[in-house]
C-alpha cells in the first residue's frame, strides 16, 4: 500500500547543483502514438512498454502532487500521443484540480483534437501545442506514415474556434524534408493567430534521419527574413526557451527553439516523467531515476520526494549535443515525450 503521508518533503524544493530551480514537469503519459514520424520513431525494433509497466493515472497524479509540494507549478502533458490513452480527459481534469499547479498544457499531434476539443476544454486546458511539420498533405503522409493532414487541420481550426490561446504549431525543421516550407509557415503566421515554432532537429535515438539534415536557427532566420524584417517580442515568464518574433502586421508569431545553436541549459527549469515512471533530469542525457519501483513497493511521499530531489542533483550543467554531433541518448523522443 502506498503511504500518502504529509511527512516532511525535502525542504529546499527542487534546486540543482547549479542553483537552477526546477518548476516545470513534462509528463509523458504513454509511449503509444498513432503516427510514425520519420525523425521521431525508431527505425529499429523498440518494444512497447507492457501495460503493467506504464504508470497508472493515480500514480502520475500522486507524483505530480508531490512535485507541486516541491515547487513544480507548471506541467505539460505529452507522449507518445497523449490523446490516444484511454481516460485521458478524466486525468486532465484531475490534474486541473491539483492545488498549486498554475499552468497545464498539452502537446499533441492533433489527429484526435477535433472530436475531443470540448472535453479538453472542459478539463481546463487552454494552451495547446500541435506538431505539424508540413502544410502539404502528401508530404504529411510521407513524414508521419498516415494520411491525417485534414484531420489535424480540423483539430487546429476547432481549437481556434473554441478559444484556445495560444495555439502553437511545432515545426521540426529538417533539411531536404520541409526547409522549403519556411516561408509558407511564415505566411500562415501573417494571416492567422498561430504561434509557429521552428525547432532545431535533435539527433537522438535511432531513426532514418541523417545528421547532415540538421538545419539551424541562423539559416532559418536568414530564410525568413527574405519575407521582411522580424521584430523581436519581449519574453514573459511562461515563454519557455522560444525566441519570439513577429512580422509587422502579422496575426501570429514566429518562435525559434534552438537547443543546438544556442542552447538554453543555463536556465533550464525542466524535469520529465516518462510513461515508464522514470524521472529524467535532462532531455539529452540518460540520467534518470526510477519512481515507479519505489512507489509500488510502498514508498512514502517523503521517500519519493527525496528520490526526486536527489535525482535533480544529477542534472548536468548542459547537454553535450552540438552541431553535427549525435548525443548518446538512444531512447527515442517518442519514449521521453519531447
Ligand atoms: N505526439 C505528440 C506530438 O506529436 O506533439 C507529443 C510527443 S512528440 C515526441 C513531442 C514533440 O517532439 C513533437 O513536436 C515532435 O515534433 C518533437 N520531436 C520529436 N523528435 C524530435 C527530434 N529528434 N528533434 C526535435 N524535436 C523532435
Amino acid at each position: 500500500m502506498p503511504v500518502e503521508s504529509t511527512m516532511e518533503l525535502p525542504g529546499k524544493g527542487l534546486i540543482d547543483r547549479f542553483n537552477r530551480r526546477l518548476n516545470y514537469l513534462r509528463l509523458s503519459i504513454t509511449d503509444r502514438c498513432n503516427l510514425r514520424c520519420t525523425y521521431c520513431v525508431p527505425d529499429v525494433f523498440f518494444p512497447k512498454l507492457p501495460h503493467a509497466e506504464i504508470l497508472r493515472y493515480e500514480e502520475i497524479l500522486r507524483i505530480v502532487k508531490i512535485a507541486v509540494r516541491l515547487g513544480i507549478s507548471k506541467v505539460r502533458v505529452t507522449g507518445g500521443e497523449p490523446l490516444v490513452r484511454k481516460g485521458v480527459y478524466a486525468f486532465l481534469k484531475a490534474l486541473g484540480g491539483i492545488e498549486g499547479l498554475e499552468d497545464i498544457s498539452l502537446t499533441t499531434n492533433g489527429v484526435l483534437l477535433a472530436e475531443k476539443i470540448e472535453r479538453i476544454l472542459d478539463a481546463g486546458i487552454h494552451r495547446i501545442n500541435v506538431s505539424l511539420d508540413t502544410l502539404n498533405r502528401n508530404k504529411y503522409e510521407k513524414i508521419t506514415g498516415f494520411d491525417r493532414f485534414d484531420a489535424v487541420w480540423r483539430g487546429i481550426r476547432s481549437a481556434l474556434e473554441a478559444g484556445f490561446y495560444p495555439i502553437k504549431l511545432n515545426v521540426v525543421v529538417i533539411r531536404g524534408l520541409n526547409e522549403d516550407e519556411l516561408i509558407d509557415f511564415a505566411r500562415l503566421s501573417m494571416k492567422e493567430p498561430f504561434f509557429i515554432r521552428f525547432i532545431e532537429y535533435m539527433p537522438m535515438g535511432t531513426h532514418c534521419m541523417n545528421i547532415r539534415q540538421q538545419l539551424l536557427a541562423p539559416e532559418i532566420l536568414h530564410t525568413l527574413e527574405k519575407m521582411g524584417p522580424l521584430e523581436p517580442i519581449l519574453r514573459n515568464k511562461n515563454d519557455g526557451p522560444a525566441e519570439r518574433y513577429r512580422f509587422a502586421g502579422a496575426a501570429g508569431e514566429i518562435g525559434l527553439i534552438r537547443p543546438i545553436s544556442h542552447h538554453f541549459c543555463h536556465d533550464c527549469n525542466r524535469l520529465r516523467l516518462t510513461a515508464s515512471g522514470r524521472l529524467r533530469v535532462c532531455l539529452l542525457s540518460s540520467v534518470q531515476e526510477d519512481l515507479k519501483g519505489p512507489m509500488r513497493s510502498g514508498a512514502s511521499d517523503a521517500d519519493i520526494g527525496r528520490i526526486m530531489a536527489q535525482a535533480v542533483l544529477r542534472k548536468p550543467h548542459e547537454h553535450g549535443l552540438g552541431c553535427m554531433k549525435n548525443c548518446d541518448v538512444l531512447d527515442p523522443m517518442s519514449a521521453i515525450g519531447g
